[in-house]
Parts: C-alpha cells; structure tokens; sequence
C-alpha cells in the first residue's frame, strides 16, 4: 500500500489540484476502500462549476471499489470484508433516526450537507475534516462504521457497477415515487444518463409509452433511448413537443412526467403539467431553481397533478439496480462511454456536462483513480 494517497481536489470554481494525503489508520470499526471507479453526473458538472462551499472537496460520490483493509468490527458487523468489491452510498448515516431504519439514509440529518454543515456526505464533505477522504475521486476513500455498502454482483465489472447510482435514482423516481408499472404513459425529459435508467426501468415495470425529449445536441443520446426501448423521442429544438405528445397519444396525455433536465429552468414542470393526462398524474421534478415565477398552480390543481421532489435514492432502489445492471435486457455498453484517467477529472466532469472544452458524446463517464 502507498504511503500516501493522491486525490483530485475542486479547491475552487471549475478548479482542480491533486493533493496527497496520509493512507488513514484504520480502526476496528473502519475499513480502507481502494477506489475501482467514480461515476460522474449532472451533480459534478453543477458543483464543479460553482461549488457549494469554498473549502477544498475531493469530489465523486458513485463509488466502486474493493475493501483493501477492514477492521474486526466492521467486518462483523457490516458482512463486508477485505476483498470484497463494493458499491458505497453517497450517504454516510446515523443508523439511529427513523429514516435510517427504513434504509431511506438520503433523509438522514446526518448527511444532509444542505441543512446540517456537519454532515458528512460522500463527494461533499470537506478535506479539511479528518481523515480526509471522502471522495472517489481519489486512490482510496475511508469507510467509517456508518457508510452505506452494497455487494457488487458476482461476474459484474466494476464499469458496469458504476452505473448503479442513476439506474437507482431510475427505480426510487420512476417506480417508488412516480408509480410507473404496466401500461403507465411516460413522458421522460432529458436523455443524459439519468433520463436513460429511467428509460431501461419503466420498460422493464411494464410501462406502454415511453416518450424522451431532449435537444438537438442531445442527438447521439436520444438515439441511445431508443435503443434502450423509448418508443418516441422528441427533439425539442426541432419539434413542439406538446404536439407531438398529443399526437402519440391521441390527446390523451401521459400519466406520468420525470423530470431529468439540468439547467432548463421552469420549462420542464410547464410542458410536464401540459402533457399531463386530463386528471390525475404525478410529476416528479427537480426543483433546481430558488424561485418560479408565475408557477400554474391553478392549472395543476385543476388537473389534479401531484408533485413529488426527485431526491436521490433508498437502500432498496440500489439493491434493484445492481439486480438490474446484473440482467441482460438491456445494452447497457451504449450506456457506459467513457473512462478517463485522475488526471483527466476536469476533462472528464466538462464532457459530461457536453460542455465546451469537453469531448462529444460522452453520456456516462467512469473515472478510474489509479490510471
Ligand atoms: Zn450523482
Ligand atoms: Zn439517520
């Protein structure tokens, strides 16, 4: 094991510095996780750009890796041991309040860095907080006794694992929060990776209609949702996606709407409450902006619309998709584009974000520490 432990480190605005830091000590009840990969989302190309706190975070919070060292006590205690390859949750819990004992650990006040500045979160949580390392994008991560772990499936790459948290963030809004199973109408807004799982986990619970928009740069992603199963796309640059919805569906509208966008402002919740069936429906969005102006609250109330907060994922939605991930339904290689070496973690976030400087085409990136 090295000495010390290299780290790509946001210490500002789009900004990254690889740092060293010392390998930890580890304790009865903590274990040492050598990173295999970081997944990189729409969240990293947010909080890259413009960081929610100043102080220095070594960011990645999709982390595949394999236990180099355990204590006793963790190993007891958790089942996991050194050896084992693993899918750790951004969320580092109490274990005490009643979210956690639903396994809702996203709830948890613990880890809640929004409302509680000692939270300690995956990706999130400061270098400056001892012993340093909570993010993957590093050479290795520590585990406390309270981090949230899952069993890798047998035969399952580490790659492919890395698609995990989307694809859990598909089943928790899709099935959980928006209900979706056979014959649901849904409409899917925003073909990145996000928008994709969703896609793979409504065709897989039966839903009739699955409709996805995106825009005229998002061409390469919107023919992959059709290969995962979308029977419609909608470019939105090119198409009024209003009248396309009503003409796929004969006026009706769709029983569902999931919100997958970044950065699109309130023009999702406003196609969403247009496209939606004539009474009824659930709308799950994200929320992004602080304020909406001239919110139709009328009109979703006329409709009967309930809107519910797209917000992360529970215990049993990561146990599904790994399951998922697992199965051989879906080509999930269309999926899983791009790996990029530590070093290349600035090129690596803008990509994702199809943003300028970064390369076409990536829909989700795989960051491998150790290359
Ligand atoms: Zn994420
Ligand atoms: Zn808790």
């Amino acid at each position: 094991m090295t000495q010390n432990v290299v780290a790509a480190v946001r210490t500002g605005p789009s900004k990254t510095e690889f740092q060293e830091f010392p390998t930890p000590e580890i304790g009865a009840d903590s274990a040492l996780l050598k990173m295999e990969v970081a997944g990189i989302c729409g969240t990293d190309v947010k909080f890259y750009k413009t960081p929610p706190t100043t102080r220095p975070v070594i960011m990645g919070h999709e982390n595949i890796g394999i236990i180099a060292k355990a204590g006793r006590e963790f190993t007891k205690r958790k089942g996991f041991k050194e050896g084992d390859l693993v899918f750790v949750e951004h969320y580092v819990m109490c274990g005490k309040c009643e979210w956690c004992h639903k396994g809702e650990y996203r709830l948890c006040e613990a880890t809640d860095w929004r409302s509680n500045p000692d939270g300690i979160r995956y990706g999130y949580t400061p270098t400056d907080r001892a012993p340093h390392l909570w993010g993957g994008f590093a050479q290795y991560a520590y585990l406390p006794w309270n981090s949230v772990l899952h069993h890798v499936p047998k035969g399952m790459s580490a790659e492919r694992a890395g698609l995990v948290t989307p694809m859990a963030n598909g089943v928790e809004w899709s099935l959980f929060d928006g209900g979706v199973g056979y014959q649901s109408r849904v409409l899917i807004q925003g073909p990145g990776q996000q928008g994709l799982s969703q896609t793979v986990v409504c065709k897989q619970a039966g839903a009739a209609l699955v409709i996805v928009t995106g825009t005229s740069k998002d061409a390469k992603r919107l023919e992959v949702a059709k290969a995962l199963g979308a029977d419609h796309v909608i470019d939105v640059d090119k198409e009024n996606p209003l009248e396309r919805i009503h003409q796929i569906t004969g006026g009706e509208g769709v029983d569902v709407v999931l919100d997958c966008t970044a950065g699109a402002g309130t023009t999702p919740v406003l196609l969403g409450v247009e496209a939606m069936k004539r009474k009824g429906g659930l709308m799950v969005v994200q929320g992004e902006m602080a304020e909406f102006p001239n919110y139709p609250i009328g009109k979703i109330a006329v409709k009967y619309i309930t809107m519910k907060s797209a917000r992360g994922h529970s215990y049993r939605a990561c146990e599904m998709a790994l399951q998922q991930l697992a199965s051989k339904n879906f080509d999930f290689g269309l999926v899983t584009t791009h790996k990029f070496g530590l070093k290349d973690v600035d090129l690596a976030i803008k990509s994702v974000g199809n943003q300028e400087g970064g390369l076409k085409g990536v829909i989700h990136a795989s960051l491998l520490p150790w290359e």
